[in-house]
């Protein structure tokens, strides 16, 4: 099974990441590298941030 970055579309090989051409799409999972994870995970927190300043701010 290969394992794709949804969002960079880099492939996982063994530890690493690297940009390569998948051979069988239909035998691709997709997950995040760990680079778009972090990534993911901070633009997900400036989003709370940034709604819960606004939702402050409306009160
Ligand atoms: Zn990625």
């Amino acid at each position: 099974m290969t394992v794709q970055c949804c969002v960079c579309h880099r492939v996982k090989v063994e530890d690493t990441w690297k940009y390569r051409a998948v051979e069988d799409p239909h035998e691709v999972s997709h997950a995040y590298c760990p680079t778009c994870l972090e990534a993911s995970k901070k633009a997900m927190w400036e989003e709370i941030s940034r709604r819960r300043t606004v939702m402050s701010s409306a009160t």
